[in-house]
């Protein structure tokens, strides 16, 4: 079964990257299909195969020979491994469902917040209800869980983006779409582990590229992160 996860999670992670690509560009998500960015060759079957095409091309469109991004690939393993992951972990239907679509938001929150710097309300909002909907349904946390933690977790970030000038809107949505997901605790300890996250890959990656202190950081793929953590240890 792990391996049909497995698999299952190569497949939806080419999806994820769509929405990725296509999200932040405003573009539909179902048509066209998938082409290269660059030639604009509509991608055969053979093309379409996760990792595998990938490996196969070099990294390279068969048509142009323009370079894929390592993206590409990296996140389709990535969704592959928390599918696996989550199969094996979830012992219920519901709760697998519900932890492989907070996965997913994640994943593709972090991945745009990355490239773009920000964090589209067509995930966030979405999300969010979503998160409320799953609970209301009986198929994550309960529903006062699930909304408290919205509350208790949007609450805390919009007080630092008051105060502070590092966080944006983007950055409270996703909390707050994390808290109705998984409840206030585990929510609060994501925000720690992300906070904790933040400041040391932050501090590395201004050292590195010597860059000033005003240098805005994403904090979408921080909060990811800590979301995954916090959510597996505190629930
Ligand atoms: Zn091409």
């Amino acid at each position: 079964m792990g391996m049909v996860f497995f698999v299952l999670g190569l497949v939806f992670g080419s999806f994820i990257n769509v929405l990725i690509w296509r999200i932040p560009r405003r573009e539909s998500i179902v048509f066209p299909g998938s082409h290269c960015p660059d030639c604009g060759k509509t991608l055969s079957a053979r093309e379409l195969i996760p990792v595998v095409s990938y490996l196969i091309q070099k990294g390279k469109c068969i048509h142009c020979g323009r370079r894929i991004s390592w993206q590409y690939p990296a996140v389709e393993l990535i969704t592959a491994v928390g599918f696996a992951f989550y199969q094996w972990r979830e012992p219920s239907w519901a709760a697998l469902v519900s932890k492989l679509i907070l996965f997913s938001l994640l994943i593709v929150a972090a991945a745009i917040d990355l490239r773009h710097k920000r964090l589209p309300n067509v995930i966030t909002i979405p999300g969010m209800v979503l998160g409320m909907i799953l609970a209301f349904a009986g198929w994550s946390v309960p529903i006062g869980s699930s909304l408290l933690g919205l509350m208790v977790s949007g609450g805390l970030l919009m007080a630092i983006a008051l105060l502070t000038k590092g966080m944006g809107m983007g950055d409270v949505k996703l909390a707050a779409l994390i808290g109705a997901f998984i409840g206030p605790w585990p929510a609060l300890a994501s925000i720690f582990i992300a906070s904790l996250a933040g400041a040391v890959v932050g501090s590395i990656y201004l050292l590195i590229t010597k860059q000033g202190r005003k240098t805005p950081i994403p904090f979408g793929p921080f909060l990811a992160f800590g979301a995954l953590i916090g959510s597996e240890i505190f629930l």
